[in-house]
Formats: C-alpha cells, structure tokens, sequence
C-alpha cells in the first residue's frame, strides 16, 4: 500500500538496504581532532575541546555563554536547579515531549503540569498555557501560585519538537507577565531560528543534547546557554562538582554534580559543528523533496511555523485517519525503512499520570497521527 514511498526514500538515500531513522555523518574534521585529543592525553573533563565547543556554541547561537555538559537531561536538571525549582514545586511543561523534560523535573522533587500544544509547531500552545494562568493560579507576591495545589509555578519549559520552533515570543512574555523562569527545552533544535533568532536563546536558560540520534553528536554529550553571567558562573561550577578553584587543593562548597562533558566528546562536537550549517542545507532539499511527494498523497508534511527556519532535524507526517499510522509504520519497517511513531503522552505514562493537566486535545490528536520518517543527511557519493 504504501510502496511508492518506499521507493521514494530508497531513492532519496541511493540505497535499498536498512534506511535509519537519522544515521550521524562524520566526515569533517573528527578524526583529526579525535587523534589530537589522543595524542594530547586530555581526553577527560578538561581540555581545550570542551573550552572550544563552549565558545562556538555561543557565538553560533548568539547567547553570551555556553557551558558544555554530559548530556541534555543533566543540563536541564541545572537550568531548573538554578531556576530555584525545588521539593514541591511545580514546572508547566508539555505533553508531548521526550521523557528527559519530565524527569528532570523529578529530579528536583518537583511536578509537571501539562498544558496543550499547537497543531502547527507541535510545541507548547501560548494560548493553552495563557488560559492555564489566567483560569487556575493567582500572583501573591510575585510568586505564581497553582490555585489547585497551593505550590509555586516556579519555571515553565516548552520544547521544539523534532526542530520546529514553537511560538517562544509569546511563550517568553506570558512568563514574564507572571514571574516564571523560561527554560527552552531546545535538545532538538540546535540551529533553528525563529523570529531571527536561535531558539535557546529566548529564555533565561536554553539546553541542547548532543546524542546519538540529534543534528550534530558526540555519541553523548549536552550544553545550557544563557545571558545571564551569574547564572553561567553557577551551571559551571555545580556541574564540576562544585570545586572551589585552586592551583592544588580540593575544596568543594556545596553538593555538585558531575555532570563534565570530557574533552574528547567535545572534539567530536566541535568538527560536527563546523559541519551544522551544511546538514541544514541539507536537510532542507530533503524536507523540500518530502513535501513534494506527501502533496499528492493527501498525507500532511509538517512544514512549521512560516516564521521560523528550523534545523529539520526529523521529517514529520500526519495522517489523517488514524488506521494508516499503524499500516504504514508496520510496512515500512518490515521493508527496511525505518519510521516511528511519537512518544507516548508524557500525563500517560506511570510515574507522572497523577500530574495537573489542562485540555491536551491537539496532543491526543497528534500522538494518534504522527510519524518520523527518515530524516539523515544524505551522503553524495
Ligand atoms: C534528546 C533530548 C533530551 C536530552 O537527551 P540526552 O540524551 O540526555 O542528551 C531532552 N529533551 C528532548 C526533547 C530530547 O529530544
């Protein structure tokens, strides 16, 4: 039934073996800096790598600093660390999310509450997380309080789902209007722009991963941006376990984290992204020829928000009715192209269905009709 996208996508990649989902490329300057890191004998947590991917994340993004972590989870649990988020508290996120948003939150003895997200960005919805606020908290003190629960709003974190950026202007007032700590969310969407400017860079804090599976990797590795000198001074030192600086001694002054990214991941980093600009380039000819062949099947192509340029991480479909999601994920991967459906709503799974939740009918609608399909830098050969 759906053969002619098979084919499709064989074509696209030249190839008729196992298509994955988004296979890195290494084809840069990797394995030069690899040797130099071996040879230099600072493969670990310090070393002129790490300083380097800091300061290229910085001025790629255009925040004034980058501190380099192991990976996007620990990031994300500093930023809401340093967001004050502590036990009790509550942190506004989305359902529709990779599970390292929520746990996070966990980490902090902190709770998700779920507002909606937008049909067309599949991040969080302004309007969802507007009527949330207006309807179910009060401001007491600077403080907005969950009318509910009786907790602290401390900190909201909107994700970019699969690089589209969602509407983060609106997102960015709506929090300042009531005193909660903006955290982007932005592990998948290193690159995107919205409005002229990265994403990541529009909260107080923005975090980015470097997995396996995302735009540029180091196999493992993560990064928080921020403008914010203090706050840049704090991520640095609580992820190095809090070491006071000194020539020789070992004092720490509070419980940190070892949370370094070692230097020979960040060699890794630094070649992929030098490399980042010439993915997204191509990424788009890919999405581009996407969208082509889904217009004349009647199956929606998510193309974002006309405001942003993403990064085109994953290729997005919809279908409309719901039976083929399953039919076509079942054919395509029996016949080696891999596609995969999203993950299961976050309010859904065990640990955080007892979380406040507003109407999440766009997630529910989304989580019934999405589709990954393969979305790797296509090698010319
Ligand atoms: C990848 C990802 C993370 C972080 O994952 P790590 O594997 O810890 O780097 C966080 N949030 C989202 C939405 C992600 O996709």
């Amino acid at each position: 039934m759906f053969e002619g996208f098979i084919k499709f996508t064989q074509n696209l990649y030249k190839s008729t073996e196992f298509i994955p989902l988004h296979a890195p490329k290494f084809n840069g300057n990797e394995k030069k800096y690899l040797n130099k890191c071996i040879d230099s004998t600072f493969v670990s947590s310090v070393g002129e790598f790490v300083d380097k991917l800091e300061e290229n994340i910085a001025s790629y993004t255009g925040a004034k600093y980058a501190i380099a972590t192991n990976n996007g989870t620990s990031a994300l649990h500093i930023a809401l660390l340093l967001a004050n988020v502590s036990k009790g508290d509550e942190v506004i996120t989305q359902p529709l999310t990779f599970v390292a948003t929520c746990n996070s939150i966990s980490y902090c003895n902190a709770n998700p509450v779920f507002v909606d997200i937008d049909r067309d960005s599949m991040g969080m919805s302004p309007e969802s997380l507007l009527n949330f606020l207006e309807s179910s908290t009060s401001l007491i003190n600077q403080q907005c309080i969950n009318n509910s629960t009786g907790k602290v709003i401390r900190a909201c974190v909107p994700m970019h789902t699969f690089g589209h950026p969602c509407r983060i202007d609106t997102i960015r007032d709506i929090c300042n209007q009531y005193y909660i700590c903006l955290i982007e969310d932005a592990c998948e969407s290193l690159g995107s722009v919205y409005k002229g400017k990265h994403t990541g860079t529009f909260g107080k804090m923005g975090v980015f991963s470097f997995n396996g599976n995302k735009i540029v990797t180091a196999g493992g590795g993560g990064c928080l941006i921020t403008n914010d000198e203090n706050l840049a001074k704090r991520a640095k030192h609580l992820t190095t376990t809090s070491k006071k600086s000194h020539k020789w001694e070992f004092v720490h002054d509070e419980v940190g984290y070892n949370y370094r990214m070692p230097n020979i991941n960040a060699a890794l980093i630094v070649a992929q992204l030098e490399q980042l600009e010439d993915f997204i380039k191509k990424k788009e000819v890919l999405s581009n020829k996407y969208l082509e062949f889904f217009k004349s099947k009647n199956i929606e192509f998510v193309s974002g928000l006309k405001e942003s340029r993403p990064n085109f991480w994953l290729n997005t479909i919809i279908f409309k009715e719901e039976k083929y999601k399953d039919l076509f994920i079942n054919e395509s991967n029996s016949k080696g192209v891999m596609t995969r459906p999203v993950w299961m709503l976050m309010n859904k799974l065990s640990m955080f269905k007892n979380a406040q939740s507003a109407d999440l009918r766009n997630a529910e609608w989304l989580e019934k009709r999405v589709v990954n399909i393969p979305s790797g830098v296509v090698q010319n050969k």
